[in-house]
Parts: C-alpha cells; sequence; structure tokens
C-alpha cells in the first residue's frame, strides 16, 4: 500500500492491542494520554499535525481544537459526547463519531445493580460480614425494601433508559414512569411504561433513575426543588452524567431530607474527589463510572470507534456519526 494514504492519528486513551494494531496498519499513530503527566506534551506536540482522534473522558475544547488545525474527525470511545466543543466542531467541519448501542444493555445492568444494591443495602450488609460483624441474625434494623412492584421513573428514555425499563417492567413487574422531551412508542412496553411530566413522575415513583445526556438543558436538572418533590423514603439512582445533579442539593435531601438512598455511578467531577461527602455517605453507593465496564462491552466499544475512525479517514460514511438531536 502506499504511504500517501496514511495520515496521522492521535489516540489520547488506551485502546486494546488488537484495535491500535488495525489503526497502525494504515495509518501513523501517536499514542498518548493528556491525564498521564510524563504523556502530556507527546499528546499536545502531536495534536498540530493529527487528522484524526480516538480516545474518551477528556474535555476537547475550543482551546484544545484551536491547537489542532489539521484535524478532520474525532471518534470518542463513547456514546456521551459532554467532553466535546459541539458549536466549534460544528464551526470547523470537525467529524464527531460515538459509541452508541454496544454498551446499552451493559450499562442497563450496572444502573439496575444500583437498583437492587441500593434498596436491599446490598454493599452495607456484605460490609457487614466482611468485617465480623454477622454474629446473630440481623434484626429489622437492617432489613431492605422491596424492588419488584414499586414505580420506577427513569429520567431519559433512549437506549438506555428503554433497556432499564425492560428490566424493571418485564422483569421485576414494576410500573414504569418515563420522562424525555418525546413521548417514545416501545411496542414491547405497551401500557407497561408511561410518559410522564418530570414534576409528575418525580412525586410518584418510588425509585428514580436518572439516565440523561449532558446539555446545556439537563445540567443541574436534579436541584432541591425536584429532590423536594420525591415521595418520602423514596431512592434516587444516577447512571448517566453526574453534573445533570446539583450533588449539594442531593446531600441536603439526603441528610435533612426523606430521601432513603442513592445509588450513583457518576459525579460532577471523577475521580471523586477525595473530601466529597458522597464518598463515604452511608445512604450512598457509589461506583467509580463502571456503567459499561465489561470486558465485552469495553472491547465492543474499541472495535466501533476504531472502525468509525478508519471509516471516516477513508472519507466513508462512519457507522455512527454523532448527530445532535433536535431541542
Ligand atoms: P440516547 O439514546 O440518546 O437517550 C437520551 C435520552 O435522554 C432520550 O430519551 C432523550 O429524549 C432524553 N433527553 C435528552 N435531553 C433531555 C432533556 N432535556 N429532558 C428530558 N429528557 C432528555 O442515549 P443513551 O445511549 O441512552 O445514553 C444516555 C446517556 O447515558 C449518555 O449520553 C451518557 O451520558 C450516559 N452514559 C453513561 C454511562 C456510564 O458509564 N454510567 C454509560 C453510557 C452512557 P428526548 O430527546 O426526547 O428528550
Amino acid at each position: 500500500m502506499g504511504t500517501s494514504t496514511r495520515k496521522k492519528v492521535l489516540v489520547f486513551r488506551e485502546l486494546p492491542p488488537d484495535q491500535l494494531a488495525r489503526l497502525e496498519a494504515q495509518h501513523d499513530v501517536t499514542v498518548a494520554n493528556p491525564r498521564l503527566p510524563e504523556q502530556a506534551a507527546a499528546f499536545h506536540a502531536a495534536l498540530a499535525s493529527a487528522e484524526g482522534m480516538i480516545g474518551s473522558s477528556y474535555p476537547v475544547n475550543e482551546a484544545l481544537l484551536a491547537t489542532a488545525p489539521q484535524l478532520k474527525v474525532i471518534s470518542s470511545v463513547s456514546v456521551g459526547v459532554d467532553n466535546y466543543a459541539l458549536p466549534a466542531l460544528a464551526a470547523r467541519g470537525i467529524m464527531l463519531c460515538h459509541t452508541p448501542g454496544v454498551l446499552t444493555e451493559t450499562t442497563a445492568d450496572t444502573i439496575f445493580s444500583l437498583i437492587m444494591a441500593s434498596s436491599r443495602r446490598l454493599v452495607e450488609l456484605a460490609s457487614h460480614v466482611r468485617e465480623g460483624r454477622w454474629t446473630r441474625n440481623i434484626g429489622e434494623e437492617l432489613f431492605g425494601w422491596d424492588v419488584h412492584g414499586k414505580t420506577l421513573g427513569i429520567l431519559g428514555f433512549g437506549r438506555i433508559g428503554q433497556a432499564v425499563a425492560r428490566r424493571a417492567a418485564l422483569g421485576f413487574g414494576m410500573p414504569v414512569l418515563y420522562h424525555s422531551r418525546r413521548p417514545v412508542d416501545v411496542p414491547e412496553l405497551a401500557g407497561k411504561a408511561t410518559h410522564a411530566p418530570l414534576d409528575e413522575l418525580l412525586r410518584r415513583a418510588d425509585i428514580v433513575a436518572a439516565v440523561l445526556p449532558l446539555s446545556n438543558e439537563t445540567r443541574g436538572l436534579m436541584g432541591a426543588r425536584e429532590f423536594g418533590l420525591m415521595k418520602p423514603g423514596a431512592i434516587f439512582i444516577n447512571g448517566g452524567r453526574g453534573a445533570t445533579v446539583q450533588e449539594d442539593a442531593l446531600l441536603h435531601a439526603l441528610n435533612h431530607g426523606t430521601l432513603r438512598a442513592a445509588g450513583l455511578d457518576v459525579f460532577a467531577t471523577e475521580p471523586l474527589p477525595m473530601d466529597s461527602p458522597l464518598r463515604t455517605h452511608p445512604k450512598v453507593t457509589a461506583l467509580p463510572h463502571i456503567g459499561s465496564a465489561t470486558f465485552e462491552t469495553r472491547h465492543a466499544m474499541a472495535v466501533l470507534a476504531t472502525s468509525n475512525l478508519l471509516q471516516a479517514l477513508a472519507g466513508e460514511r462512519p457507522v455512527a456519526v454523532f448527530e445532535a438531536a433536535g431541542s
């Protein structure tokens, strides 16, 4: 193959070796993770000539894009695109690809795990055993609350929200309410999942699970007013993006309101700062952003992201170009 078609590619988060090999077979690849101090300089140097970038979990803002004059395509190894300056990408005509679909079921599993763990106090009770405190039969001070049959409110009813709804409605007999800007017709959930305005959902749901993308509209969506509308003893789960929740308001609802528990996979600042009260709060089950973190799914995401990038650099239409939904 002639070398003229080889392009400069910047990999800004580790890729599995088989996917890196696919890229290296066709292009000149620099691997540099800007989050690692020893690789940051190489990352910024490579931006000057990069035509394609692939990675995730790093803010690609307007200032950074200004240092990448050759850039034609970014392939994100994520479905969420809140790390990218969308208006600046549009203005420059830079294509953005992402990984929808391949992580849907795994992320729904994570969210349902948080629902189960929060309601049945699984982490707290597993610690009870591990720490040698199971010395007699537990009493009602350690009982949990049923999940089956409870009303689940889902904020964000896209691919993942619907996958959570299937688990809840078809597996656990849970009536589902959902909030999104437009009602969605999901035949297998007919009569089992109902579109509702935000306030009505918050008032009626026993468990509220957020699976929202982060946007100007959803930033801080769950605040003091919204937590105040939730049923006494309700549980809040966040598997979307941390900044859709005002964390001070969540803490206040846990400490002084009637919120029973929270299960959180995502936080406004990640990794969660050591001094965040959410880290050790007795009513909080906190996970380190593991929604899609299984061997199978992380590999499938890398395959899709690599294919997207290779297709874009070849002048073809990639499988998964991010298209902003009309608001
Ligand atoms: P999706 O299919 O695009 O679904 C997004 C949903 O949010 C849609 O139902 C959309 O409906 C709704 N929505 C958007 N803006 C809204 C608003 N202002 N008010 C109410 N609803 C709104 O995306 P997905 O694949 O399900 O992923 C959802 C998000 O989950 C991602 O963007 C990502 O941030 C997060 N995520 C987290 C993890 C993790 O590791 N925890 C893993 C994967 C994804 P309308 O457009 O009709 O409003």
